[in-house]
């Protein structure tokens, strides 16, 4: 199906202004048009074509070639101009357009229609001659690269070697005669590098360019971005061509690129950039220095080219309006493309902008204020994964900075690492656990997975605009781009940052708030939460359902946690007080104990301070429920490896170290994590769980008598597969309970529960809730025990299965909802059916996944629990997944 925008061209069929149907751009161009603002008529082939073409074996249908044909007569007609005509042609850009957008991802071919005949009837229309040769040479240049696969850098060389002939510094300075030269050299290039002249038949040229738009769907760095970010492979791109309107036809037309306000920080200005007598990608390619907008942003650089505001104040006046119709209309930030033919302004693309969190928090709020949306959309609108740029440090005011360079603050966070000069380098390195930042002339995007990899980009070219700036911004990593004052060279792996000499492995700081590239790493502080983020936080707080807790086994732990807004414990991982140095060593005497009275005795030992461990958290979570998980993982886990270990225990105890190391053998489980853990310890060595309850109870008692403000302590009960194993251990918890409660003269609340981590607990969890007062999901151990899958080996091939579509996601990082999720369902719904008040809840790392978030608000859990640095992405997707 083919869609006709602009000029005369309907836009009320719906499925037109579907991002699903046109793509991104296809959509907004249609859109745009529909709500009066001046757009280049054209049309726009849908993404359900692309998936056709390409199940065809590449193929068009004759359907697609005779709706493509009589769309062009109407823009032909638009227009007034006709497609290869040679005293007056009709000329068009080809353009991708996906879904969502993907920033660089697919090619764009401009001033197509163009040839030997056409060139010379464009340059006796439009009196310019050199602009109808730039043109041209500009088409053959493009086209070559993204329809005939040239490598652009023989058009590169060609193109400096023709300056350097001439002695010329810019492109600018290149007449008429020089472009219609280059071009001779441009085609020959073509006809020597591909046996055949560069294609005279516009019609050729205009399939050769939809077939090739079609084509990068499937090329490698959109594969490569697909996988970074989830992007199913059927979704296939809309094709876009267009009338072109021309930026370069002279100094009173130009081509900018805009957001309505300053996605960096967010504040309510207009900001971008523009090049008077350009096209096009020049402004984001960083071929030249572009320009400021407004009068206010170049003066505030100090900058001496005129800004668009002053040097085209009439087209400056119109996109001023439009910016301000173009928010009303969508009522988000925008960021648009632009282009000023002698005086005009023409509009060729809009979409949401991509922000910084920090600039996404400040808008929501900022727009809630002006009325343009409500609390609940200004909710919905702050991806929480982001929140995770703005709870991380940020560079030390206070600390000293030997700043080499400064660039432009493309995307604000600080980084520091390691500097690598190309993108498999910056995988590599990061592979085996080093920072690094990614220092590059300019980023395209074949170093997506580089960028991906770094702490931080740094780039010697391009400005705010640049693939660099909006890819980071994007990706919420740290960027300095455009810093002048950087030589890299790649062949000797080194560098020259302002006057000092680097290499490679070298240690940098970025500070992508201000620009600032430092020498070696500055030291960071803790974020700030208050302001727009505290407000946005309040909100959500308002609007959720679900509680938020932490999973956290530290009193530091939980204290941040509270200050991040967790609600209570949702699992403590009592084994992690076991490893403490000061304590490891009684550990393991009552590990290698022959006995139950040797067990006894080294967990007398241990009970003060299981006992200490407790009350620190409980001083920090008073008043709150705390579900402490008793004793989980294999024991032989604790047992000591080295010489030294076996040594120190010996003397310890008395038993020979033969001895200590036959009983280690004892231990020795071929798999563990279906071996002698959870509550199958407690089961057989009671003496264990027993003395945790203990001090559990003591600790929450002497909290209570202290402040008055005892927690609620969840005693939590793990792997139970049987109705039978939880009564026992209940018994054995409340047997303690009483003991304490006596000895000390009170009595506090607590409940006792069990984790639902095993299928057969799942099935059977209408009779264990007989025993349970709570279940809490422990979606890690059921994610491996319902998919027999090992999270510690999956690594391994668990990429493979994501990258052929048999897991959407990896299941440890984003619940199997299909699959173990119903098992989640089922033991809600006959947990609840046994006993309505039951409590229930996930303590799995999904707890902190919006996704899964979305998904425990569909069964109806009653908190998610998350590491502390989740918490607030918790709370706002609990928010969201609420609305
Ligand atoms: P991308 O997705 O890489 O931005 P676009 O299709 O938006 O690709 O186009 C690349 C550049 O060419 C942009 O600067 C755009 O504004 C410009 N451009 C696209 N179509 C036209 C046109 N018909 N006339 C003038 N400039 C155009
Ligand atoms: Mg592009
Ligand atoms: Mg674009």
């Amino acid at each position: 199906t083919v869609y006709r925008f602009g000029g005369d061209a309907p836009h009320d069929d719906p499925r037109q202004r579907d991002k699903v149907v046109t793509g991104g751009k296809g959509a907004n161009l249609a859109e745009m048009a529909s709500i009066g603002l001046p757009v280049p008529p054209g049309f726009t082939i849908t993404t359900e074509e692309c998936v056709r073409y390409l199940q065809a074996g590449e193929a068009f249908r004759d359907e697609l070639r005779a709706e493509v044909a009589e769309a062009l007569a109407h823009v032909e007609r638009a227009v007034g101009k006709k497609f290869g005509d040679a005293a007056d042609p009709l000329l068009v850009s080809v353009r991708s357009g996906a879904r969502v957008s993907m920033p660089g991802m697919m090619d764009t071919v401009l001033n197509l229609g163009l040839n030997d005949e056409t060139v010379e009837g464009l340059a006796k229309v439009s009196e310019d001659e050199r602009f109808a040769w730039d043109s041209y040479r500009r088409f053959i240049q493009m086209y070559s690269d993204v329809v005939l696969g040239l490598d652009h850098g023989l058009f590169e060389e060609a193109l400096e070697i023709a300056k350097e002939d001439q002695g010329y510094y810019n492109d600018t300075e290149m007449s008429a005669d020089d472009w219609r030269s280059l071009v001779r050299e441009y085609k020959r290039i073509v006809r020597e590098e591909q046996d055949e002249p560069f294609p005279q038949d516009v019609n050729d040229q205009l399939w050769g360019a939809i077939a090739a738009v079609f084509g990068s769907w499937d090329s490698e760095r959109a594969k490569v971005y697909r996988r970074l970010n989830d992007i199913p492979a059927d979704w296939g791109t809309a094709v876009n061509v267009q009338a072109m309107v021309f930026g370069n036809m002279g100094d009173t037309s130009a081509t900018g690129v805009a957001f309505t306000r300053d996605p960096s920080t967010g504040d309510r200005s207009y900001y971008g950039e523009y090049l008077i007598n350009a096209q096009g990608e020049d402004v984001v390619a960083g071929i030249r220095t572009p320009q400021y907008l407004t009068r206010a942003a170049r003066e505030a650089a100090g900058a001496k080219p005129l800004s668009m505001e002053e040097a085209l104040p009439q087209a400056y006046e119109e996109l001023a309006r439009v910016f301000d119709l173009l928010e009303s209309h969508y009522r988000d930030m925008q960021d648009i493309e632009f282009t000023v033919e002698r005086g005009k302004l023409w509009m060729l693309q809009t979409r949401t902008g991509k922000r910084t969190a920090k600039a996404a928090l400040k808008m929501a709020t900022d727009m809630v204020d002006e009325g343009l949306i409500d609390r609940a959309e200004a909710v919905r609108r702050i991806d929480p994964m982001a929140l995770d740029q703005l709870l991380h440090p940020t560079l030390d005011p206070d600390a000293e900075r030997d700043v080499m360079t400064t660039g432009l603050p493309a995307s604000p966070g600080a980084a520091a690492g390691k500097i690598v000069l190309d993108a498999d380098t910056a995988e590599q390195w990061a592979n085996r656990g080093d920072k690094v930042i990614l220092v590059r002339v300019e980023t395209s995007p074949e170093d997506i997975h580089g960028m991906h990899a770094a702490q931080g980009i740094l780039t010697a070219r391009g400005g705010m605009t640049s693939h660099a700036a909006v890819v980071a911004r994007g990706m919420g990593r740290p960027c300095v781009s455009g810093a002048s004052g950087i030589s890299i060279d790649r062949t000797e792996r080194t560098l020259r940052i302002g006057s000092q000499e680097l290499k490679e492995g070298d240690t940098i700081t970025l500070d992508g708030a201000n620009g600032q590239v430092m020498l070696g790493e500055v030291p960071t502080v803790e974020p700030e939460l208050a302001g727009d983020f505290a407000t946005l936080m309040e909100w959500a707080d308002e609007l959720r359902r679900m509680r938020v807790r932490t999973n956290a086994e530290t009193p530091e732990d939980c204290r941040m946690a509270r200050q991040f807004g967790a609600e209570g414990i949702g699992l403590c991982r009592t084994e992690h007080m076991f490893f403490d140095a000061g304590r490891i060593k009684a550990v393991r005497q009552m590990i290698l104990a022959e006995d139950e009275a040797g067990r006894r005795k080294a967990l007398d030992q241990l009970l003060p301070e299981q006992r200490a461990d407790f009350t620190a958290i409980f001083e920090v979570m008073a008043g709150l429920p705390c579900t402490i998980r008793l004793l989980d993982p294999p024991l032989h886990e604790f047992l000591p490896t080295r010489d030294e270990d076996f040594a120190d225990l010996s003397d310890a105890t008395g038993l020979g170290v033969d001895h200590l190391r036959r009983r280690a053998n004892e231990l020795h489980e071929f798999n563990p994590m279906l071996g002698h853990r959870g509550c199958r310890l407690g089961i057989t060595y009671p003496e264990i769980y027993e003395m945790q309850a203990r001090a559990i109870f003591e600790a929450a008692c002497a909290v209570e008598a202290e402040s008055g403000d005892a927690p609620l302590p969840e005693i939590m009960i793990p792997l139970v597969a049987t109705k039978k194993e939880l009564s026992l251990l209940r018994a054995l918890v409340d047997r303690v309970a009483e003991e304490v409660f006596g000895e000390k003269g009170t009595r506090i609340a607590y409940l006792v529960g069990t984790m639902i981590e095993l299928p057969r607990a799942a099935l059977l969890a209408g009779e264990i809730a007989e025993e349970g007062e709570f279940f809490s999901f422990g979606t890690n151990d059921l994610t491996q025990t319902t998919l027999g899958l090992s999270r510690d080996d999956a690594g391994r091939f668990l990429g493979t299965y994501v990258d052929k579509g048999i897991f959407p996601r990896d299941p440890f990082v984003s619940l199997d909802v299909d699959g173990v999720g119903q098992l989640v369902e089922l033991a809600a719904t006959r947990g609840r059916a046994t006993r309505p008040e039951i409590k229930l809840g996930i303590c799995g790392e999904h707890g902190g996944d919006p996704a899964s978030i979305g998904f425990c608000e569909n069964v109806g859990l009653d908190y998610v629990s998350a590491s502390p640095y989740r918490v607030p992405i918790a709370r706002l997707a609990a928010a969201q997944a609420a609305l």
